[in-house]
């Protein structure tokens, strides 16, 4: 349904409108009416003839006509009546601000289901409870009490903070930033984040969606949807807090290493939502995608009047993967036409401490031209004889008349410039603070325009069998165990194409070294116990075993220590298994997030993955781009490609294990968590194997 009826209502009742100065009933009112909203404004308080000017009705039912927008500011207590009353006249569209709901309480909780249910029943969409409002400066709305209207502009703001969108709107304003929409969720008890990304990103008046988030509501819709927006325009969001996700004990490797926040981090990249870590950065980053077209390439040129902030921006350009973009010939014999003997005519392009406005606005001119440059920054420093504000009209001309790649400024100083950058965010030119920033921000577009540009997703489906996994899951789950062992593991693995070592569990030592003399040696010797989930952790591993003799002492020894040191444990005997070729050993995972389902992880493996920490999670189901960009996104990947003479490994035999393991969890969302640990992996056309594996499984 359309949220027209809150953004662009043609009556508005205010029910617990007040004539107290102060109060937020009486805020709400005067905001309205010092707006200009130019539709009809009711206020509802039965005590009260006329307020503000305005009569003033007893009850809803009292005005006779059933207004668009309902806005309720009474005690929290009779909010369910009076969305009865809305309920009665066919009102569509509520919004609570009134708090003490949910965020008190059992008591308060119980009444928010009481006014939802009421207003479900009647088909109501409600904003709120406990919320700042709604404000569209197009339309002069400002259904809140967040102060005066702000700036009309392209960036649509959603907070489930109504104190921070206070505080946004202030910084806003001082920024000269201005807004398309700004919504406060509050509760969301009705209309949440994911509605309001839905309305932003149809909304024609809406360039940005941006927002502050502390939790969303449902994982895989936003998922699905925010991907499909951001294909269209950018999403900068904030996001705080963290969820509940990891409080569930941890058996596997991946459990333990997903953090709380990795699941919206890796759902974030996937959907292409841009996550900032402050408000500043959400600013930064909203007004260059509100302003500016988006660049072409990662080629930045500089021009500065200044050495220092010009080296700044030149690092800031190589740490962020920028390139520093290579002028044309023609480009640098025309720059060389009119700028100083002296002066740089190489990027940075250093037009002397003593540019005027002219030389700042031929050389930007220039260099817009040439086709290696995608995006240009411009530095000022406010020196004796610089034009700031001329050079500051000067960059907005040109960005007029030019205006297919995005222009930055970052003029640095404080009352020296303040002329020179009211002209530039008068004109939708956006200026930063610092090179870096401005840098960043070129960085965040740039790579937005990649995550745009990316092939369609294509996830690869490969032959499997089903019916094996089913059936050891199926045992599992009847007889009510939780943790699928290390053979049962490998049993499912195997189903999906996965190669594990052969080996048998035996109980004496003669049996020990008969099944090395089958296998070949060298072998490997485990101890073999439900109860040892790192078997290395006791000294439960040997490795490379060669004769007979060191089989049976191996077998002796740990059947001689590990009860000593782990009594409890229930041993069943020891694995004997074939020992693979030497490769690197890397671990593949799955942890289920209760928000956003599984996701993959990929790290160096082995004994020491918690220690290194060197893992990367995408969401399940994987494309064959996404399980080589995980490998991509950790370091281990260097090491994999082979470093220092040594030959590399089968990346694309990884990245295949990593999509069948994708696709065993998708068709099994009985799986909770999982790992192989290790994957060894060998040189290009050796096939992986899968030496240590776990599961969990849940009946769903
Ligand atoms: P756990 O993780 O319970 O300690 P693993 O079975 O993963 O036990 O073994 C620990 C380490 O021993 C592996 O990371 C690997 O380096 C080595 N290892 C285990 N099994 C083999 C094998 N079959 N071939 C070669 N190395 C092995
Ligand atoms: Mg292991």
């Amino acid at each position: 349904m359309s949220l027209d009826k809150f953004f662009n209502p043609e009556s508005v009742a205010i029910v617990g409108a007040s004539q107290a100065v102060g109060k937020v009933g009486y805020e709400v009112l005067t905001n309205m009416i010092a707006a200009g909203y130019e539709g009809e404004i009711f206020p509802v308080n039965h005590k009260a003839s006329s307020i503000e000017g305005l009569k003033c009705y007893p009850t809803l039912e009292a005005i006779g006509q059933t207004p668009d927008l309902v806005i309720i500011i009474t005690p929290a207590k009779i909010v369910p009546a009076i969305m009865q009353e809305c309920a009665k006249l066919g009102v569509k569209s509520v919004i609570v601000i009134t708090a003490g709901f949910k965020e008190i309480g059992e008591e308060g909780r119980r009444l928010e289901q009481q006014m939802l249910q009421i207003a479900k029943q009647a088909g109501i969409r409600v904003i709120g409870p406990n919320c700042l409002g709604v404000i569209v400066p197009a339309y002069r709305v400002n259904a809140s009490f967040a102060g005066a209207l702000p700036k009309e502009g392209t960036i649509g703001y959603l907070s489930q903070s109504g104190a921070l969108l206070a505080a946004l709107l202030d910084m806003a304003k001082a920024h000269g930033i201005g807004f398309s929409k700004l919504v406060s969720i509050g509760n969301k008890a009705d209309i949440d984040e994911l509605d309001l990304i839905e309305a932003f990103g149809n909304d024609p008046q809406t360039k940005v969606v941006a927002g502050y988030l502390e939790n969303i509501t449902d994982g895989n819709s936003f998922l699905e949807e925010a991907e499909k927006i951001s294909h269209r325009k950018p999403i900068v969001l904030i996001k705080s807090g963290s969820t509940s996700a990891g409080a569930k004990a941890a058996s596997s490797h991946t459990g333990s290493l997903a953090g709380a926040e990795t699941a919206y981090e890796a759902v974030f990249e996937r959907s292409g939502v841009i996550r900032c870590n402050s408000i500043k950065e959400q600013f930064d980053y909203a007004q260059a995608f509100a302003t500016q077209p988006l660049p072409a390439g990662n080629g930045v040129a500089v021009i500065t009047n200044a050495g220092g902030p010009g080296i700044m921006a030149a690092d800031a350009i190589e740490k962020r993967g920028l390139t520093f973009a290579k002028l044309t010939d023609e480009t640098i014999k025309k720059l060389g036409e009119f700028l100083p003997a002296a002066a740089n005519l190489h990027n940075p392009i250093d037009v002397l401490g003593d540019a005027l406005a002219k030389p700042y606005e031929l050389a930007i001119d220039v260099v817009l031209d040439d086709p290696n440059v995608h995006t240009v920054l411009v530095l000022l420093t406010p020196q004796a004889m610089t034009e700031a504000v001329a050079t500051a009209e000067a960059m907005v001309k040109i960005a007029k008349k030019k205006s297919d790649k995005p222009i930055f400024a970052s003029f640095l100083g404080a009352d020296a410039i303040t002329p020179a950058v009211e002209v530039l965010r008068a004109n939708g030119l956006p200026q930063y603070d610092s090179p870096e920033s401005a840098v960043l921000t070129i960085k965040t577009m740039v790579d937005y325009v990649k995550w745009r540009s990316r092939s369609k997703r294509v996830v690869k489906l490969f032959p499997v069998n089903r019916r094996k996994v089913e059936a050891v899951i199926e045992r599992h789950l009847r007889n009510g165990i939780r943790e699928v062992g290390e053979t049962e593991s490998k049993e499912i693995l195997s189903a999906y194409g996965f190669v594990s070592p052969k080996g048998s569990v035996v109980s004496t030592a003669e049996q020990a070294a008969n099944v090395a003399q089958q296998l070949g040696f060298p072998v490997v010797m485990k101890i073999w116990s439900p109860d040892i989930l790192h078997k290395s952790d006791c000294g439960g591993v040997k490795v490379g075993l060669t004769n007979a003799q060191e089989v049976m002492d191996a077998f002796d020894l740990m059947m001689y220590r590990i009860p000593k040191k782990l009594p409890d444990a229930d041993i069943l005997g020891v694995l004997v298994q074939e020992m693979c070729r030497k490769g690197k050993e890397v671990i593949l995972g799955m942890h289920r997030d209760p928000h956003f389902g599984p996701l993959m992880m990929f790290g160096m493996g082995g004994t020491m993955v918690e220690v290194l920490k060197d893992v990367s999670f995408y969401p399940a189901p994987l494309t064959e781009d996404e399980a080589k960009q995980m490998l991509i996104n950790t370091k281990t990947y260097k090491i994999l490609q082979g470093v220092r003479g040594e030959k590399g490994v089968d990346i694309d035999a990884i990245a295949e294990g990593l999509q069948r393991l994708s696709q065993l969890v998708t068709e099994f969302p009985q799986i909770q968590e999982m790992d192989i640990n290790p994957y060894v992996i060998g040189p290009e056309g050796t096939m992986p194997i899968a030496v240590d594996a776990r599961m969990s499984v849940e009946k769903i």
